[in-house]
């Protein structure tokens, strides 16, 4: 279903945006890409304050009128964690521009699989020794611990930038049927997590975080490890400088 190739969106005001978007698929090149192609192959997700900030940011070039919908379907790639839906159709590498154009649920989702490969893009240029010092691994490798502690950083920053308390809401909405054929009733969950951990946003913290990723059954073990590289991390200022600055590359990559 998703995997056609690009066409232009029907709509005027998606237009130029999706066009961005296949232009940014374009004109990854290197090493880089190399390494973006098999972490995509990987589970690693972005915190959801980051989504929806970014979701926030761009929804005037999409169009978006019903806002409760544009959000659910930005946090909706993420669920697969919970439903065991397979990547590659919550976070298709050939976009369907007609497909996510379709409706403001879809235009959200669009939004969550560019922020993912903007932010990846970004932190490997961003933290070569941090994410690359003990080579290539996938969930529960060293790599994979450090770039989850960089996450953190960064969305426990996303978080403060915006009034999240205004859009949280909108998780109860949820699509149904599911996007893929998923049980309704497993995404309302998966978005209670983050209804719940958002409500009091001057409360969340590391802890929550951790929290957050032993609830989508991340072991305890594993879970304990990243909070400890990400307390490491968050006691080294030009690591903290640098993840507090990867929102703002993203914005400036999705612009040019
Ligand atoms: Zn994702």
């Amino acid at each position: 279903m998703l995997q056609s190739p690009c066409v232009p969106a029907s709509g005027p005001t998606a237009t130029s945006a999706f066009m961005s978007l296949s232009v940014f698929y374009l004109t990854l090149t290197g090493p880089s890409k190399k390494l973006v192609e098999k972490l995509k192959q990987q589970q690693f997700m972005a915190l959801l304050a980051g989504h929806i900030r970014f979701a926030l940011d761009v929804k005037d070039k999409y169009g978006v009128t019903e806002l409760h919908k544009y959000i659910s379907g930005a946090v909706y790639p993420d669920s697969r964690y919970v439903t065991g839906t397979e990547r590659s159709l919550t976070h298709p590498d050939n976009i369907d521009l007609t497909f996510f154009s379709k409706d403001d649920f879809r235009k959200g989702w669009l939004t969550h699989v560019i922020c993912d490969e903007l932010q990846l893009q970004i932190i490997t240029k961003m933290f070569p020794e941090e994410i690359l010092e003990h080579g290539y691994g996938g969930q529960g490798s060293d790599f994979w611990i450090n770039l989850t502690a960089i996450k953190i950083i960064q969305d426990l920053d996303d978080l403060t930038k915006f009034e999240i308390k205004k859009y949280i809401d909108y998780l109860d909405y949820v699509e149904s049927p599911g996007p893929n054929g998923e049980d309704v009733t497993v995404i309302t969950k998966y978005n209670e997590i983050f209804t719940n951990m958002y409500h009091e946003p001057e409360r969340v913290d590391v802890n929550s975080a951790i929290d957050m990723w032993i609830a989508l059954g991340l072991s305890k073990d594993l879970a304990e490890k990243v909070r400890w590289k990400t307390e490491q991390y968050a006691k080294n200022p030009s690591i903290v400088q640098r993840a507090h600055g990867v929102y703002d590359q993203i914005i400036l990559k999705f612009n040019n």
